[in-house]
């Protein structure tokens, strides 16, 4: 049983040389932060901004964090140094958010927006 799970894994090692992709947008992740860091951040915005949003925002990261832990990331967050295990690209996970907050919250949504793309 041991031995095939290693053949798997040496199988899956293989198919992705050139490293980690996004599970989203599919181009090659180069993130040095964590979605767990950018949630943090999010979640300061929605707290300061007294916005409704924050239950909704917390299950949808954790959601998100759930479904796209695939581990295939072996990089460290250059913010908390935690190995970084969602295989999303930043500009998808806020990308995510802003969909999240569009059509509930406009003002919200810019704030994001200007704050995380410029
Ligand atoms: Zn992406
Ligand atoms: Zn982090």
């Amino acid at each position: 049983m041991e031995q095939n799970e290693e053949e798997e894994f040496g199988q899956l090692t293989f198919q992705k040389p050139e490293g980690i992709f996004c599970a989203l947008c599919l181009e090659p992740v180069t993130n040095f932060i964590c979605v767990e860091c950018l949630g943090e951040e999010i979640k300061k915005i929605l707290a300061f901004k007294k916005s409704g949003l924050t239950d909704e925002f917390r299950d949808f990261h954790e959601n998100l964090v759930e479904h796209f832990s695939f581990f295939h990331n072996k990089d460290v967050c250059i913010k908390c140094r935690n190995v970084i295990t969602v295989d999303i690209c930043v500009h998808c996970y806020i990308n995510e958010v802003i969909e999240l907050v569009s059509g509930k919250d406009k003002k919200l949504e810019d704030e994001i927006r200007s704050y995380f793309i410029g």
